[in-house]
């Protein structure tokens, strides 16, 4: 499986796609990546991530989502290396080991997708801000969670399955990281709203889709977020994403 998965570009253009395509062999640009032991930690001064961060301080903000993303991924697959996350300020880019449905590995300010090639997951500042501050924390929290899906996929040695059951698990994934928050009290009502904002405007429709409908991705965040990572199995035929080796 050699693939990218792409939750959504930006403002209204962006948020409907998720794109997954092919893979491409080209080189990844040596700027340092977001590693567990370099992202920072929340910033005091604020309750909660909601109403905390301007649009200039989206690389703060992808930090702290990182930081609990991967805090679960390590407490669910110990055994799984974490991802690479790359944060592209604005007027950046890089050159991912991927492509997109157009040929183009570039990933620039709106970048919001994995790249298995390279097991980095590259999010721009300006996707961030519209997840962030169109939907809310969660909804942004959800798709980082989301793109970690996609390396478990890959990474953790799942089969390979179509694009739309790979991004209906991975919703999965990602409502399985809300639940968690949940259980430590840290999703809260509002939090809800964010993501029933964020799903009808990233849904997709008809016969050819590689995202789920409304239905579908309602249905397996919900289904994450109340049963945990390993109900996200049933989207994936002979998937075990608990399984350590
Ligand atoms: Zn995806």
């Amino acid at each position: 499986m050699n693939r990218t998965a792409r939750f959504a570009a930006v403002a209204a253009t962006v948020v409907g796609a998720f794109l997954a395509t092919a893979g491409a062999a080209t080189a990844a640009e040596p700027t340092p990546p977001i590693g567990a032991a370099t992202v920072q930690p929340v910033r005091s001064a604020c309750p909660e991530l909601d109403d905390c961060y301007g649009p200039d301080e989206m690389s703060a903000f992808g930090a702290e989502a990182v930081r609990q993303v991967n805090r679960y991924a390590q407490q669910m697959r110990p055994d799984v290396p974490l991802p690479l996350y790359r944060i592209l300020e604005r007027g950046t880019s890089a050159t991912s080991s991927c492509v997109d449905g157009y040929g183009d590995p570039e990933a620039d300010e709106n970048a919001a997708f994995y790249c298995s090639a390279d097991q980095t997951v590259y999010l721009g500042e300006e996707a961030l801000w519209t997840f962030y501050g169109s939907y809310g924390d969660a909804a942004a929290m959800l798709v980082v969670a989301h793109e970690w899906g996609h390396h478990l996929q890959f990474a953790g040695g799942g089969p390979e399955a179509t694009d739309l059951e790979l991004e209906n698990q991975a919703d999965c994934i990602g409502g399985s990281f809300l639940g968690e928050l949940a259980h430590d009290g840290t999703f809260r009502l509002r939090d809800v709203a964010d993501i029933a904002r964020i799903l009808p405007d990233s849904s997709e429709n008809g016969p050819d889709r590689t995202h789920g409908s409304l239905t579908e991705r309602t249905s397996a965040v919900a289904l994450g977020a109340a049963r945990g990572l390993t109900a996200c199995d049933r989207y994936v035929p002979g998937s075990d994403l608990a399984t350590t080796f």
